[in-house]
């Protein structure tokens, strides 16, 4: 770290383990620190992440003064994060519809868009199009036409990985959770915390509800929701000896949720950052925005707005030719 963003970038071909091998740091240092972190940051273990990754999120916790502070929305994301963001775009007179899929990106003779078409048969046009889903998204939807272009043929190697949330929500209070965040190495599970304690919304004085990321989930994403349940209380009774059992003759279950995301943030591993597209494209009026773009943050919701504001950047560089472009358009529709 102390050579600087250049060393940081240069440690990207290596994985988390080659890089502390390569150091003559012993590989119990990788089991006992870096799983956890790397689980965190990317749901992977360290033998599949990049070096880079980890550097990333070491120097931010350096230099940024609040780099390291960890935070818990006070209630539910769409009520607490989402409509917030709704409310502020139709304020300016923006408009969002949901349940509206992109279908297709329909183009114009010069392979620039004519306008995407959506999944309930409507169609937009725009002056400037920005496409903010995750990448293997804008893959499937990619153009036949675009394909070769280096930008996009680059994305290949970006690929969602997947990971599974479990909600649970035991019959009493445990006794060993902590109004923190915490980080678990075990086999199955990463991040974790207990939602009655640091959050207001999920308060409560008599009852646990532990929120977990439950990862790496390759060999999980297929099984079933009680399967997956049986292997978080095979874990859970390992973190919680004197409070959980897997047969639930201590702390008993009263619902559960599993939430399967089998295509997620892109899998950080070694070579990929050369892949990460700049949000403004080759193709004149097409943006892409989201955490997977060029940015430099992790694939983390900071990393997500960042991008946006780099595409926002980019689209207002641009006003004079997307303008011109547009009186292009507007006469020949009238020829
Ligand atoms: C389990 C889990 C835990 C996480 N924890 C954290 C954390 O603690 N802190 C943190 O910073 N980050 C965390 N992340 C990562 C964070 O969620 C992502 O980095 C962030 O959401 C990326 O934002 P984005 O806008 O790039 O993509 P997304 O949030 O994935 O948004 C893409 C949007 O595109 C939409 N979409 C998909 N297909 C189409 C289509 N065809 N047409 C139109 N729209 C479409 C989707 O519905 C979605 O709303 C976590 C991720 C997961 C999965």
């Amino acid at each position: 770290m102390l050579g600087g963003q250049p060393y940081v970038e240069a440690q990207d071909g290596l994985s988390v383990q080659d890089w502390m091998r390569k150091q003559g740091i012993p590989d119990r240092v990788t089991t006992e620190v870096f799983i956890a972190m790397s689980k965190a940051l990317n749901f992977i273990n360290p033998d599949e992440l990049s070096m880079q990754c980890i550097l990333i999120a070491l120097n931010r916790f350096l230099q940024e003064k609040h780099g390291s502070k960890m935070a818990f929305l006070d209630g539910s994301p769409p009520e607490r994060l989402c409509m917030p963001i709704v409310n502020h775009i139709e304020s300016l007179g923006g408009q969002v519809r949901l349940n509206s899929r992109i279908q297709k990106i329909e183009l114009n003779k010069d392979a620039t868009v004519k306008n995407f078409l959506l999944s309930d048969g409507s169609i937009i046009k725009g002056d400037a199009y920005v496409f903010a889903t995750p990448v293997d998204i804008l893959k499937l939807l990619l153009p036949e036409e675009w394909k070769p272009l280096p930008y996009f043929k680059k994305l290949d190697k970006l690929v969602g990985v997947p990971v599974i949330n479990v909600h649970i929500w035991f019959d009493r209070k445990l006794k060993n959770t902590y109004d923190h965040l915490l980080f678990s190495r075990s086999p199955l599970l990463s991040v974790y915390a207990d939602m009655s304690v640091t959050c207001k919304e999920y308060y409560d004085p008599n009852r646990s509800m532990l929120e977990l990321v439950f990862a790496p989930a390759e060999e999980w994403i297929a099984r079933s929701d009680s399967d997956i349940i049986d292997a978080t209380m095979s874990e859970l009774s390992r973190l919680f000896p004197d409070e959980i059992a897997v047969d639930q003759s201590k702390a008993k279950i009263l619902k559960y949720h599993v939430v399967k995301t089998p295509r997620s943030v892109y899998k950080t591993v070694p070579d990929c950052e050369p892949c990460r597209p700049l949000q403004r494209s080759p193709i004149e009026g097409f943006y892409l925005a989201g955490d997977y773009t060029k940015q430099k943050y992790l694939a983390s919701m900071e990393g997500a707005v960042l991008s946006g504001k780099f595409c926002a950047r980019a689209i207002v560089q641009d006003y004079e030719l997307l303008a011109a472009r547009e009186k292009v358009v507007a006469e020949a529709s009238l020829v």
